[in-house]
């Protein structure tokens, strides 16, 4: 592979962003954790308001789970921030707070993939290691022309073997970050091939069937869901209940909702112990999660007493800024206060 002039295509390049340069392990492990399924350009802000809030793994370590949703609000795929915050826990215990700069080591933390990992041992701690994220195996399956679908275990293992074989000793960290830049500016999914320093090498590009490529297996198939949400006030208070723990929405915080075919009404009557009384219907809000998309249909409603129920919370309005929502539940949320 024509690895100098990549490089060298790289330096002219490259985007200057907050986790570039020389970045910390932990600077790395966030990094790489919120780019997963979230574009460059909204994790930068993210990224930032993290690393001010927990500058270091102890601090992240010690904070309480709910400040840790909250600064993550919005990014998605929850578990990845609640994965971080129990690594830190135990990175604190056995580690002295620091990543360990070892493959093995680094495979005991919890929620770090191979890909994470490659990346902290490159671009962290400058060891010839491959971080082979979606980007680098769009890169490689057409430079090398690989027909296989490139999402199956063992495939990935050899994407991992090629892109370690293919670095360089000097400075590999510099040429794996080159070919992750270039898969997601040049090498894209309409590959620009004019564009590309591996033109002359590529064999995709050679025989025309750059853009063909990667083949992948099946593609998610989305599921829909309609759920009535109810904003249910009492005085300066709302009721709300707590994601339990192994759901996807676990510690973040929504109002109670019930699948649109139930009578939302009586629904709400049996949860509540009593009639409730209807104040107005709010926007509707579509939201997805993991292979879920989601109509929501919110309502507002009222009662004059603030009944304990099972499983829920009676809220109030400043207690409620400092909690996680799901994305769905937090545009309902600021919905209600215009
Ligand atoms: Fe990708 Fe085209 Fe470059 Fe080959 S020549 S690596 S297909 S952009």
């Amino acid at each position: 592979m024509e690895i100098d002039r990549l490089k060298e295509w790289f330096v002219e390049e490259r985007r200057d962003l907050p986790w570039r340069g020389n970045p910390s392990p932990y600077e790395v492990w966030v990094s790489e954790v919120m780019l997963q399924q979230t574009q460059v350009s909204v994790v930068i802000g993210y990224f930032e308001r993290w690393m001010q809030k927990f500058p270091s793994i102890s601090l992240l370590a010690e904070a309480p789970l709910t400040e840790v949703l909250k600064v993550w609000e919005g990014l998605g795929y929850y578990s990845r921030a609640r994965h971080m915050h129990e690594a830190a826990q135990l990175l604190v215990r056995e580690y002295g707070g620091e990543l360990p700069a070892s493959a093995q080591e680094l495979a005991k933390v919890k929620g770090l993939g191979p890909y994470t990992r490659g990346a902290i041992l490159s671009f962290a701690f400058h060891q010839r290691a491959a971080a082979v994220d979606g980007n680098v195996a769009r890169v490689l399956a057409r430079y090398f022309l690989l027909e296989e679908e490139i999402d199956r275990g063992p495939v990935q293992k050899k994407l991992r073997s090629l892109a370690e074989e293919i670095l360089p000793d000097e400075e590999p960290w510099v040429a794996m970050e080159a070919l992750i830049e270039l898969g997601a500016r040049v090498c894209t999914k309409q590959p620009r091939c004019s564009l590309c320093p591996l033109r002359s090498g590529c064999q995709g590009f050679r025989q025309g069937v750059a853009a063909q490529l990667p083949r992948k297996g099946q593609k998610i198939r989305y599921e829909a869901l309609f759920r009535s949400v109810a904003v249910v006030l009492c005085e300066d208070a709302l009721l709300l209940r707590k994601g339990k723990s192994g759901q996807v929405m676990a510690d973040l915080y929504e109002f109670p909702y019930f699948e649109r075919e139930a009578p939302l009404d009586a629904s709400l009557q049996e949860l509540l112990g009593r009639k409730p009384s209807f104040l107005r219907e709010l926007a509707q809000v579509q939201h997805q999660f993991t292979r879920f998309r989601v109509t929501l249909y919110p309502t507002v409603w009222e009662v004059h007493e603030k009944i304990p129920i099972e499983g829920h919370e009676w809220l109030s309005w400043k207690e409620i800024e400092k909690l996680p929502f799901s994305s769905g539940h937090r545009r309902i949320l600021t919905g209600i206060k215009r």
